[in-house]
Parts: structure tokens; sequence; C-alpha cells
């Protein structure tokens, strides 16, 4: 998980703003009642999904792979005042958790949390997004980026996390996911429809913007 420095890093996070009580709470409760919490985006990533976010004021934004909301409520701190995050999950064992910190957020209304296999979901959707943040199983990646694309504006961003798998990209003896994740790193770095920036901050984010149809 560590790319950089560790004092460093802690350097980075001290001079970073903090995260709200609320988005601090559901980090500390997820950890404390919730499988794996590493998978949560946490204080660093969250206010870099935040500031992403406020960069492009979006309408709207995907989510694939809510988990306990964390980087949903952190991605729509930035929405356009008449913005809506979509997000989806198909683990039902967290709905009522995820509503709950959804509601303590004020973002009942902003926010459309649906149940369901992101690859059966999307293509449903009717809207056209602003900002789509990749974060489900890795192995479907390469699968996501084909329905999100469709669903993306021309201009529009794409976020793919946990593209240097811990830095597994590079060892050999590589597991199924691991395979899955290079070949997406590949498949992006060839896709004429988008350009990209692979940013080795935390398990490494690949933004994406839509530059063709
Ligand atoms: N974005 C969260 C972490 C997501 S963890 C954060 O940063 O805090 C990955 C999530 O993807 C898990 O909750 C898992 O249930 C979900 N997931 C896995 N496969 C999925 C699928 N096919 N469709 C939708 N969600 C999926
Ligand atoms: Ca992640």
């Amino acid at each position: 998980m560590n790319f950089i420095d560790q004092s460093i890093q802690l350097y980075a996070e001290q001079h970073t703003s903090e995260e709200s009580h609320l988005l601090k709470n559901i980090n500390r409760d997820t950890h404390a009642k919730v499988l794996m919490p590493r998978m949560l985006s946490g204080h660093f990533q969250g206010r870099i999904l935040s500031m992403i976010s406020h960069m492009i004021k979006p309408k709207h934004i995907l989510e694939i792979g809510t988990y306990t909301g964390y980087s949903a409520l952190c991605l729509a701190e930035g929405l356009h005042q008449d913005g809506r995050l979509t997000t989806i999950d198909i683990n039902e064992e967290l709905e009522d958790y995820v509503r709950t910190h959804i509601n303590k957020a004020g973002l009942t209304t902003k926010i459309n949390f649906i149940i369901g296999d992101a690859l059966q979901v999307i293509p449903t959707l009717k809207e056209t997004f602003d900002l789509v943040f990749m974060d489900a199983d890795k192995e479907n990646y390469g699968e996501y980026i084909d329905v999100v694309i469709n669903k993306t504006r021309l201009g529009g961003f794409i976020l793919a996390d946990n593209v240097l798998w811990s830095g597994k990209v590079l060892r050999d003896n590589q597991d199924k996911d691991t395979i899955s994740i290079i070949n997406f790193n590949q498949k992006i770095q060839q896709d004429k429809r988008v350009e990209n920036v692979l940013l080795p901050i935390r398990d490494g984010i690949m933004i994406m913007r839509k530059v063709s149809l």
C-alpha cells in the first residue's frame, strides 16, 4: 500500500484539510464493525476525491462500489447545486448502514443508492455523467470502462481506484485480480477514447478524460 516514504505521507496528511465529523465517525465505525475496512478510502484519499469533485462541479456523478458510503459522501461535496450522485453496490447487507450515513449527511435527495450488480445496473441508467469513480470488483474493471464510457459526457472524467494493487502489478506470480488490473491499465493506455494519467497516490488512481466518442 505504501509507495511513498511513510514520513512524507504523514507530512502530506498533516497538511491536508481534515475530514468532517461524520466522515471521521464512518471511518472509525467501519473499522470497528464491518469486514475489510481497508477498502474504505479514508481521510487522505477522501480529501482528494472531494477536491477533484469541487474542481469539476459535476451535475451527475456515478460511483461503482459504495461499501459504507465514505467515498460517496466525499464526492458529493463537490456536486453542482442541482447535482445528483448515483452509487451502486452489490452487497445488500450494508444497505441500512449506508442509508443511515446518507441521511445523516443530509443527502437523502442528492444520492441515489442502488443495490445491484453494477454491470447490470449501469446500462439502465438514464443520466450522462460528468464524473465516474470506479472502485468495485477489480476483475470487471475492463468491462466497467466499456459500459461507463457510453454514459460519460465528452470531456467528462473517470477515476479508477487501486490500479497499482499494492504494487503487485510489477510482481511475478500474479493472481487473478492482479492480472485484471494489469490488463485494464494496458487497455486504457491503448484506448483512443480517453487521455489518461496514472497517479501513484495511495493504491494508484487512474484518471481518464473522455476525448472522443
Ligand atoms: N468506494 C468505497 C470502497 C468500495 S469497496 C470507499 O472508497 O470507501 C468495493 C465495493 O464494491 C464493495 O462494497 C463490494 O460489495 C462492491 N462490489 C463488488 N462487486 C460489485 C459489483 N459487481 N457491482 C457493484 N458493487 C460491487
Ligand atoms: Ca478503493
